[in-house]
This record gives C-alpha cells, structure tokens and sequence, in this order.
C-alpha cells in the first residue's frame, strides 16, 4: 500500500504548534466548552437532590439560607444575553425561591430589579441584593407586608421612583399554610392567605398600571394548585386559581394596551415556603418524589421562564400559564 508522503510545510508546522499552544495556555477554555457539553446533556432526573429530605421546620416565612439542602436559584449557573436590557423590575418575594431566582436572572440579562419581602426575611434579600449589583444593576430592597393595601401603593410608587419606572412587575410573594381539615382553618389564616396572594396581587397590579408602557410586562406566580388542588391546601389552592383565572381576563383588558400578562404554574420546589408550614413533614421528607422526575424542582430551574415571558421577542404571548412541575400536575 502506498502511504500518502509527508508533507511538512510552513503552515502545517505552525498550525500544530497553536493547536498545542492553545491547549497548554488555555486549558480552562476547553475545560469550559467540555463542561459545556456535559452541562446541556445533563440528566434532569439527577441534576439536584431527591428525596429522602431530612427533617426540618423553620417559622414562617423562613429562610432559603437555613434550608438543607440550600436551594439553587441560579447563583452560580444562571448566563444572561442582555435579553431584559434597561428594563425596570419588581419582583415580590424577591428574597428566595422563585422571585430570587427571577431577580437574580433579569439582573443577569440587564435589568434593574427591585425586590419586596417581608422583614424578617433581610438576610435572604441582602444576598439578592449583593447578586443585583454585582452584575452593575441597580438593586432596590422595599421590605413590607404585602397585607396592607396601603403599602402595596405605597410600594409599586417606590419602586418606580427608585428605579425611574417600571416595565415588569411579577406578582410572586405567596402564603401557603397546609391545613389537614378546613376547621383548622380559620378566619384569621384564611384572611392572611387571600390578602397576600389575591389582594396584593390586585393591588399592585392596579398601582402599576399608572407606570406600565406598552410592551410592559405582568407576570403571577400561580401554581399546580390551580387545576390539581391538593386536600391539605383548600384556602392556598382558591388563591392560585383565582390568580391564574385574573392573568387570563387581565390579558385580555390589556392586550389592546400592548402590556401583556402572563402566569407561571410551578409544581413541587424546594423553597422556604415549604419547611415553614406549607407541607407536613411526611410530605417534605418525600417531596417531589412522586413526579415524574423523582425529585423536587428548584428555583434555578423556573427562571428562565420568568425571563422569556418578560422578554419583547416572546411579544405575542399572552394569558398564558408556562409550568414547570417535572411532569406532573398539568391542566
Ligand atoms: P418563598 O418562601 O421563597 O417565597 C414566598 C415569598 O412570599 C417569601 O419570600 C415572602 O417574601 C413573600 N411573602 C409571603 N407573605 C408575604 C407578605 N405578607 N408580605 C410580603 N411578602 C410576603 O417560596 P416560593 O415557593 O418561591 O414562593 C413563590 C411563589 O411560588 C408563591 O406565590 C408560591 O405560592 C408559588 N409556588 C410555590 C411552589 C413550591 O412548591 N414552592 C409551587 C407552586 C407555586
Ligand atoms: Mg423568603
């Protein structure tokens, strides 16, 4: 067999030579590309952690740093591509969980972000915070309880001050109580979880409206509860699908006004909410593990939704309800 002669030019020598040079100099680029890869192939059923939970409670409204294991809201993963570019966030709840993963994200894609919570929850928000301004964005912490009508105004006309107006307001602080009968339930819980999931969000969507252009953006965070309402959560699951139910009508007011509104439908994530009296401990210890997926979703995971629907190129969705429930619970 005749073997092809070698030929050794100029060119071949010194594309070798760069060829080695590149891979001794800059390991880490190649490094990155391989965990690249790996990263968009990875398994989703083994990306984070599954049941058995060890036990754990704290009082409401509890702590994402204090829960083990800790949440991922995408500290270290989330990549932004300018998508939100000088657009004006306010994210309630926007210390943990979700709203944390959505603010960490829109920092993330170029948008200034302020977030609400309750006091007690300072310590989760500074770390928002910190994240926020980290990517060069404009952070805004506006602590209060979302239960009074006065501060959800007072609120959405804070926020729109500090971040010299608004485009993108996400309705996402929550309550969740679980209770096994309704007669443990009372006027008092069953007031608080209206207030905090449906009035606040009537009221700070009305606030808004004063300040939300055309090509603004409403986004709810509503829930699996919705359409699959679990025994244990009856006043939690009216609340979700009165939520759902008002991103429908609300986007069919504000179509004509170019301001979409949109819902995000989560199924079982590893949030505060959860270890602070929204599941019994039996349910926490296996939580998640009856979808599909073998394991509870975590913020990280919705954030991208978050974005999408905040985004000007999705601008022909409206009324929609993106979910994310690892399988399980969909209408
Ligand atoms: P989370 O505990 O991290 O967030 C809920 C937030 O609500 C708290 O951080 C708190 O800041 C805020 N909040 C509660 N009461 C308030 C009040 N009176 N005033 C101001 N803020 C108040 O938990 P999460 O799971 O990320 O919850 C975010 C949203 O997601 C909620 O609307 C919840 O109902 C919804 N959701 C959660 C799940 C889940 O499994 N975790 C599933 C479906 C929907
Ligand atoms: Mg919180």
């Amino acid at each position: 067999m005749q073997r092809p002669p070698l030929v050794t030019t100029r060119r071949s020598i010194l594309a070798v030579a760069s060829a080695s040079l590149a891979a001794s100099a800059f390991p880490s680029i190649a490094q990155t590309l391989q965990k690249k890869d790996s990263a968009t192939m990875e398994d989703p059923t083994t990306k984070y952690p599954k049941p058995p939970f060890e036990k754990q409670s704290q009082p409401f409204p509890g702590l994402a740093s204090k829960m083990n294991p800790k949440p991922d809201h995408g500290e270290t993963s989330y990549k932004g591509s300018g998508r939100l570019a000088g657009r004006k966030a306010l994210i309630t709840g926007g210390d943990s969980g979700m709203g944390r993963a959505a603010a960490i994200a829109y920092a993330r894609e170029g948008a200034d972000v302020a977030i609400n919570y309750l006091p007690d929850e300072e310590p989760d928000a500074k770390e928002v915070i910190a994240l926020i301004e980290k990517e060069g964005r404009k952070g805004v912490a506006l602590p209060g309880d979302l239960r009074d009508q006065a501060f959800c105004e007072k609120l959405v006309e804070d926020a729109a001050k500090a971040l010299g107006g608004l485009d993108i307001l996400v309705n996402n602080a929550g309550r969740q109580q679980q209770a096994q009968a309704i007669e443990d339930i009372t006027y008092e819980a069953f007031d608080a979880t209206m207030k905090t999931n449906i009035y606040a969000t009537f009221l700070l969507t009305k606030a808004a409206l004063k300040h939300l252009k055309p090509g603004s953006v409403i986004i709810q965070t509503t829930s699996v509860q919705a359409y699959d309402p679990s025994e244990d959560l009856v006043d939690y699951a009216m609340t979700k699908a009165a939520v759902m139910n008002f991103t429908k009508s609300m986007a069919k007011q504000l179509g004509p006004k170019g301001i979409r509104v949109n819902g995000v439908a989560p199924g079982p994530i590893w949030t505060p909410l959860q270890v602070s009296g929204g599941a019994t401990m039996e349910k926490l210890q296996k939580f998640g593990g009856d979808t599909p997926m073998g394991r509870p979703g975590q913020p990280a995971e919705l954030a991208s939704i978050y974005v999408q629907l905040a985004d000007p190129q999705a601008s022909y969705s409206t009324g929609q309800v993106y979910g994310a429930a690892g399988g399980s619970g969909q209408p």
